[in-house]
């Protein structure tokens, strides 16, 4: 299918694709049993100036939008979506600053964050509040000049590689949902520690990591939006980060279509490749449709909260489906760690979870539809 992208959309694409091909695949296996962080593609990502593929011109990035990012975050995740995470863990710590950022704020921080020489992250899971974020318990108080934070954040993508993080913080624990409000806080402020890494079933290049804050001073002029806005900070991230997360779910269903389907043209059964019979066929031609229906509703999806949630949720049960259907084609093999098919399958899990899981998403898209059915009833 042709999408009619633009030669600057194109040259991303390329661009990811060349590293993900070139330089991701032989190494994805080491990353994924060590868990150590894959500094030599940072370094990759840098020199191709994929970090800024969505930050304005004026701050240093190369003017594209959320869409360009979804481009390059496919490619790579056709390789390994945990390395893509580099990217895509780093643009949801800067979309915070880039949606509420004051003009100070966006001088400082987007420049490192578009030139990938600091990394980001963002955090709002604690470990009372995760799906219900209005729950949030860590304090940030105002004395004099200063912000003091206490509490811990669990579940930080990126967790100690970055070192620009957008967090969350209640100011007012009374007001509840209207007393979080959002933070940008340094690595090495004294007072902020990292606690435990998560140990993971997939994307194990991806450091998971518990953020500690003891005391914890941040300048007053570290608030993003104003004090009691949090939540909308974090929705209007989630607006525009969600459909990175698809686009994360799409690569890993495409690579893994892809992987699964050069096997089968190859592995020969009863005296015939396995692609010969026509049960693996249709298993194939179902992943094919389930992979263009899932990249033309992500490819047209405009920023709003409902579409977000659609396309992240579609397409992250379509990389479920999909993987779970790739290691099947394969047979045993498929489920070998030596063999790339069934990390796919591991990966494919968290785009089903993370900001925000598919029942949190269902959720939004129905409410959503029942309150534009209202507002259509009101005008009548
Ligand atoms: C690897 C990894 C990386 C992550 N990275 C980040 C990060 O960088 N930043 C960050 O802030 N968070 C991050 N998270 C946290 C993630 O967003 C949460 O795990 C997720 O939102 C779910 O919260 P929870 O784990 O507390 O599950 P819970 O909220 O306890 O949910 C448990 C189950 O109950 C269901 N459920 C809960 N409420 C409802 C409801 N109202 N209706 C229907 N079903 C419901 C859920 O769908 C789920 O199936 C990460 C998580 C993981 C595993």
């Amino acid at each position: 299918m042709d999408y009619n992208l633009t030669e600057e959309q194109q040259f991303i694409v390329e661009t990811a694709r060349n590293i993900a091909q070139q330089k991701i695949k032989k190494v994805r296996e080491h990353y994924d049993k060590t868990e150590e962080y894959p500094w030599e593609i940072v370094e990759e990502f840098r020199k191709a100036d994929l970090f800024g593929v969505y930050i304005p011109m004026e701050y240093g990035g190369l003017g594209g939008g959320a869409f360009e990012l979804v481009l390059a975050v496919e490619e790579i995740s056709k390789a390994c979506a945990g390395i893509a995470l580099v990217l895509a863990g780093t643009a949801l710590g800067a979309y915070p600053i880039m949606l509420y950022g004051t003009e100070e704020q966006k001088k400082k921080y987007l420049p490192d964050l578009a030139s990938g020489k600091r990394l980001g992250a963002f955090t709002i899971t604690e470990p009372e509040a995760g799906s219900d974020a209005t729950a949030t318990k860590a304090t940030a108080k105002l004395e004099g000049d200063h912000y003091v934070l206490n509490g811990t954040k669990v579940y930080c993508t990126n967790g100690n590689a970055a070192e620009i993080y957008s967090l969350f913080f209640s100011t007012n624990p009374a007001r509840g949902a209207r007393g979080i409000s959002a933070f940008i806080v340094e690595k090495g402020t004294p007072g902020f520690e990292f606690g435990r890494k998560e140990e993971k079933m997939g994307i194990r290049a991806s450091p998971t990591y518990q953020l500690n804050f003891d005391n914890c001073k941040i300048p007053k002029e570290n608030l993003l939006g104003r004090e009691g806005g949090g939540l909308l900070v974090a929705q209007a991230t989630f607006d525009v980060s969600r459909p990175g997360v698809a686009a994360q779910a799409l690569g890993i269903a495409q690579g893994a279509m892809d992987e699964a389907f050069a096997y089968a043209r190859t592995r020969r059964q009863f005296g015939q490749p396995v692609i010969s019979f026509q049960a693996m066929q249709h298993k194939l031609a179902n992943m094919a449709m389930d992979i263009e229906a899932a990249r033309a509703m992500l490819y047209q999806t405009a920023r709003g909260t409902k579409e977000s949630a659609m396309v992240k949720c579609f397409c992250s049960d379509v990389a479920m489906r999909v993987t779970t259907e790739a290691v099947q084609m394969c047979g045993g093999i498929g489920y070998m760690r030596d063999f790339p098919i069934e990390k796919f399958m591991r990966d494919a899990k968290i785009t089903q979870i993370y900001e925000g899981t598919n029942e949190i998403q269902r959720n939004e898209i129905a409410m959503m539809m029942i309150k534009e059915a209202a507002q259509a009833g009101n005008k009548k």
